[in-house]
């Protein structure tokens, strides 16, 4: 759009563009769907399966949230009844579960299914990658959402932005970590790329449920662990069991997390419960950040009054795994070309904003600290 349409546009008022582009997303969010006889009367009883243990706070007690919203905006025509990992399936079958239609959505993160497509991982977390604002601004509108979409169809699958980590913290160490050689042959609980990082720098990546962590880190199976943030870490009581606490996630900078939809399923829906689902997403998404933010400040505060032993990792610790980083990555995208379609994406998102972002966001953060 030219400079003097956009004026003209400007000019019919903020309300006639809203309604414009509202209009524009709902035909790219629902392909195929054709105009169909909406059937009021027609009543869906969905299961939900998801990644979390049952409850467990904010991401599990989030999904709880989603299906009472969805059971609200819908006027009780579609229940979603929610279940816990495990409580159905194990947790992480929830992905083929969904796809084979057995269980009609899920909610998880990308990176649990890295196994069955490495891309994946870019929907979720990238090491040294992005914060929780450019993450939901690549996908939801820097073009992220046509690829991730892309990448599911052939599972049958629809995904939706639904839920962000935020930053989260490094993870819980006996020792100090003040070079590299720190990591050399220790015994760490971090999943995704992070993981491979981490054996890069020589030391071993362990894949453990939440519920077996505290056991393993107190019995010495594994010498340290990363899990999220102070709210949930503090729950864990990690804090009990190890003696540093180091920041920041490099890892999981604001890790994305996500709803899938059998595509059928969703397809053969009326238009109106695709709408309701697609805002209960987004509403999903705010609510987790906003949730773990203000739950992060108040327990990073009540471990400091505890003495709990904080740290950051050096700068040369962190530019060195950053290196390390881009190695992974790039044999990564040399062997499978899905992941090389997506990270350039990924890549040249991040390159844009770079300059957008270091002239306010950094300068911003710089001056009210
Ligand atoms: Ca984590």
């Amino acid at each position: 759009m030219d400079r003097k349409s956009f004026i003209k546009k400007a000019a019919l008022g903020a309300t006639a563009s809203a309604i414009t582009l509202t209009g524009c997303k709902e035909v790219i969010s629902n392909p195929g769907a054709s105009s169909k006889e909406t059937d009021y009367s027609k009543k869906y009883k969905w299961n939900m399966v998801t990644t979390w243990p049952p409850n467990f706070p904010i991401l599990g007690e989030g999904c709880n949230k989603f299906a009472e919203w969805v059971d609200q905006m819908s006027g009780g025509r579609l229940k979603i009844r929610v279940y816990g990992g495990g409580e159905l399936i194990p947790a992480l079958e929830a992905f083929d579960a969904v796809s084979s239609g057995t269980a009609q959505i899920g909610h998880g993160s990308a990176y649990y299914w890295a196994g069955k497509i490495p891309a994946a991982q870019f929907f979720a977390s990238v090491p040294f990658g992005m914060n929780a604002q450019q993450v939901n601004a690549w996908i939801q509108s820097g073009g992220g959402m046509e690829l991730w979409r892309e990448l599911y169809a052939p599972f049958n699958l629809i995904p939706f932005l639904a839920g962000n980590t935020n930053a989260q913290m490094g993870g819980w160490f006996n020792k100090e970590i003040n070079s590299l050689d720190d990591i050399k042959g220790l015994k760490m609980r971090i999943p995704g790329l992070g993981g491979r990082v981490i054996e890069r720098a020589g030391g071993s990546a362990i894949l453990s449920a939440g519920g077996e962590i505290y056991t393993n880190l107190e019995r010495g199976v594994i010498d340290a662990t990363e899990w999220i943030g102070p709210f949930h870490d503090y729950k864990m009581g990690f804090h009990e069991i190890a003696k540093y606490y180091y920041s920041p996630g490099w890892h999981e900078a604001g890790t994305a997390l996500e709803v899938f939809i059998n595509s059928g399923i969703y397809q053969s829906l009326p238009y109106d419960l695709q709408a309701i689902l697609e805002a209960a997403c987004a509403r999903l998404n705010l609510y987790m950040m906003t949730e773990l933010e203000v739950k992060n400040a108040e327990y990073l505060a009540i471990m400091r009054e505890e003495g709990v032993d904080i740290r950051t990792f050096p700068t040369e610790v962190l530019d060195a795994l950053k290196a390390l980083t881009a190695e992974v990555i790039q044999e990564m995208t040399d062997k499978d070309p899905k992941s090389a379609k997506v990270y350039a994406s990924f890549k040249a998102f991040k390159a844009m904003d770079k300059d957008w972002s270091n002239l306010t966001e950094r300068v911003f953060y710089n001056a009210i600290s």
